[in-house]
């Protein structure tokens, strides 16, 4: 059986940090699939479609990368895309505790499905979807932070 795993997040936009958490689970899946997950109570810079985008950018020349979209719970759309496994990065111990609390949400809700941890690369830890957007929006330079794929459509935004 295929091994799939479900890279869930709101990626606004994504970073050198998410990039980094996809190329070390890649020799360990078949397939990875970067699925931004959409939720209406948040507010985001970017709009989903300019984060998908932008994540199509960073994977054009990886097969084993896909990208979607959801609604709704990631347990249910992890089911629906016959995976068994989520992926997610941890930088400090605060993600780790969030972290560790989602993950057994979703054990609850769907006992088949794991969640893999990956541990930030020390040169990562600092970087954050977070930062990205303030940089942005006191027209700082992304990009330390940011692919080098996507640095300039990230500058057209600013
Ligand atoms: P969410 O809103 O679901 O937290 P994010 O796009 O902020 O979505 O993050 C998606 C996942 O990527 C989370 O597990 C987060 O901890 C992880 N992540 C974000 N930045 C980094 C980084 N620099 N290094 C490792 N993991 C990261």
């Amino acid at each position: 059986m295929k091994k799939i795993a479900i890279f869930p997040g709101s990626f606004d936009p994504i970073t050198i940090g998410h990039v980094d958490i996809v190329q070390r689970a890649l020799p360990l899946f078949d397939q990875v699939i970067i699925a931004i997950g959409t939720n209406s109570q948040k507010k985001y810079l970017f709009s989903l479609a300019e984060r998908l985008a932008l994540i199509n950018e960073c994977f054009k020349n990886e097969e084993k990368v896909i990208t979607d979209t959801f609604k709704g719970l990631t347990a249910d759309y992890a089911n629906e895309k016959k995976s068994s496994y989520l992926l997610r990065g941890v930088r400090t111990s605060p993600d780790f505790e969030f972290e560790k609390t989602i993950a057994q949400l979703n054990k609850s809700l769907s006992p088949q499905l794991e969640t893999i941890l990956l541990v930030s690369q020390p040169q990562y830890s600092h970087v954050s979807s977070t930062i990205v957007r303030e940089i942005i929006v006191h027209g700082g330079d992304v990009s330390p932070f940011v692919p080098a794929a996507i640095v300039a459509a990230i500058k057209a935004k600013q």
